[in-house]
């Protein structure tokens, strides 16, 4: 395999060999790799010594189901610890095709003002200026791109929030219909990205499979994998995800009372079903000329989770997630789902995250800047955020920088990272994650979610703090191999309970790489991959104090339950003995 560095200090593209330590690497494992040997750990996050390193997973570009995964890779802007953020996209597997198993990009251009774009295709690679694309929202862009290097071309790119730099901005990808709606949306990617000077790379269509050195055992990894996603009721075709997208979550969570709502004050929300997957279901079969169900973010997914909503004005809203319609939804007192599907549209033009947008808008709410509940205030925000107003720029900031300017004590956020749509005090397990994973506050880190509400892999009472610890390692270690193989971590769900499509996943990857990797080896590689990111944050300057709840987590019940975060700092801890 090869892969692509890009200097922006001097504008040149090199191919090279991968070595061969990072040759059976793919996804997170790559860019956490990459991230750890060639970034000072200690470096501005937005100066010329960071790197973003983008990489397609193991399984990505081939037959593999669900496995269209790119990872983007950083030193935060948000967290100044590692980042990885990744989306479903045709982009990788593009690039997985082409031959290549990563991007890195390096330096900065003198002039901070010009803007560049990496176009990539298998007779050549070029940076090109990209100036009349400087500050242009995401829809056009991604039309202008189609329009000049072909309909089928995989995109990833920054929007004006990002190119003013501000910590809560990701990287977006197109999906099949080349909308700017899949994104590596956490840890402020975006900024980052943008700061090398570049708006967009685009991959030229590539049809095929990746390169597999064993086609036997290819197809019996795939088969297995592939018949436990079609077998588990969540997974399967008119399953859960596939029937409701992720918003099957909003009911399900209202009703355990862990559905943070005002940011983070109760448990419940009155609003809950307005904004729920059942009634997205019920707007999209009642316009399907411009909604679906089961849509799917890149080609070869067999789960389809994701929305297009259509609003009352017959709008489609693509990928309107269960973090989105919580985010800016229950956290910020919003129940008016055309509202929420409207700045779900207007984040991914402008280039932010939604759950970091909620959060920000809702400690602002609690500051006073404006009532919780006001859509159209919350709307008018995200266009000062596109401006670049000083306003804009500190809800775009995130909900950290808010908190500080506002003076509001309650910020649900660690490392600075926003917390997503789950609340800690009530469902222990998750609250671990949150608070040790080396991402900042992320859900994806170790979806304990799952034995703890849903009753998948297994069932734990989501009150206690007992094994949660253990779990919660368990299952942050088993993601960082599964963002390593291009997988969506929804494919966790049935490889959970069906240990076959587990063991087809990882067959799969033997196949593709020629290792020769158990499940308990994925485990492993899984745990050290954990283990490099936790030491870059070490060597980044965090301590055990950045493993810790945010305060008011601690001294505040949250109803209906009336629970706090009651676990020891030594408990905490013993996730990394
Ligand atoms: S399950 Fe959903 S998020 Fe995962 S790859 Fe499929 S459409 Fe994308």
């Amino acid at each position: 395999m090869k892969w692509i560095r890009v200097n922006m200090s001097d504008l040149s593209v090199k191919v090279e060999d991968v070595p061969k330590k990072y040759e059976q690497m793919g996804g997170r494992w790559l860019t956490s790799s990459i991230i750890a040997d060639e970034v000072p750990a200690t470096c501005h996050p937005l100066g010329p010594l960071n790197k973003v390193v983008i990489a397609p997973g193991i399984l990505s570009g081939t037959t593999a189901p669900s496995s269209g995964r790119i990872s983007v890779g950083t030193k935060s802007p948000l967290t100044g610890g590692i980042k990885e953020a990744n989306a479903g996209a045709k982009f990788g597997q593009y690039l997985k095709r082409m031959g290549y198993s990563a991007i890195i990009i390096e330096g900065q251009p003198k002039n901070k003002q010009s803007r560049y774009l990496l176009n990539i295709s298998k007779e050549k690679i070029e940076l090109v200026g990209a100036d009349e694309y400087k500050f242009m929202r995401l829809y056009e862009l991604n039309e202008k791109l189609a329009a000049k290097y072909g309909k089928d071309v995989g995109i990833a790119c920054v929007g004006p929030a990002a190119e003013h730099l501000l910590a809560g901005t990701g990287v977006a990808f197109n999906d099949v219909e080349n909308r700017p709606a899949r994104y590596a949306g956490r840890g402020g990617v975006g900024a980052a990205f943008a700061s090398k000077g570049l708006k967009a790379i685009v991959v030229e269509a590539v049809t095929g499979q990746a390169a597999i050195l064993n086609n036997e055992l290819f197809e019996i990894g795939r088969k297995k994998l592939l018949a436990a996603l079609q077998e588990h009721a969540v997974t399967k075709p008119k399953g859960a995800l596939n029937t409701y997208g992720t918003a099957v979550l909003v009911n399900i969570l209202n009703e355990a009372g862990a559905l943070p709502t005002r940011n983070f004050s109760s448990g419940t929300f009155e609003g809950a079903k307005k904004i729920s997957g059942e009634a997205m279901a019920e707007a999209a079969a009642k316009n399907p000329q411009a909604g679906m169900m089961g849509h799917r973010c890149h080609p070869g997914c067999v789960i389809g989770c994701s929305v297009v909503y259509p609003d009352a004005q017959g709008k489609s809203h693509t990928s309107v997630e269960y973090e989105t319609l919580w985010a800016i939804g229950a956290n910020c007192g919003i129940d008016d789902l055309d509202a929420i599907a409207q700045m779900n549209t207007l984040c991914n033009d402008i280039g932010l995250d939604t759950i970091e947008f909620g959060d920000a808008v809702a400690v602002a709410m609690e500051g006073g800047l404006l009532p919780f509940g006001d859509a159209k205030g919350a709307i008018a925000l995200l266009e000062e955020v596109r401006k670049g107003s000083p306003l804009g720029k500190i809800i775009g900031s995130g909900c950290g920088t808010v908190g500080r300017v506002f003076g509001v004590r309650r910020v649900p956020a660690v490392k600075n990272q926003g917390m997503p749509a789950y609340e800690p005090r009530v469902i222990k397990g998750i609250g671990v994650t949150y608070i040790t994973t080396p991402m900042g506050a992320d859900h994806t880190a170790g979806y304990s979610i799952a034995p703890e509400i849903l009753g998948v892999g297994g069932k734990f009472d989501p009150h206690t703090n007992e094994g949660k610890v253990k779990l919660s390692k368990d299952f942050q270690a088993t993601t960082c191999f599964i963002d390593s193989t291009g997988c969506c971590v929804f494919t966790a769900f049935a490889i959970l309970d069906i240990p076959s499509g587990f063991e087809g996943m990882v067959e799969a990857c033997n196949a593709v790489t020629g290792a020769n990797w158990t499940t308990g080896d994925a485990y492993e590689i899984g745990l050290n991959i954990l283990k490099t990111e936790h030491q870059f944050n070490l060597s980044a300057g965090f301590t055990q104090n950045d493993d810790r709840p945010p305060e008011f987590m601690r001294l505040e019940p949250v109803p209906p339950h009336n629970m706090i975060w009651d676990m020891a700092d030594s408990e905490l801890d013993s996730i990394w003995k």
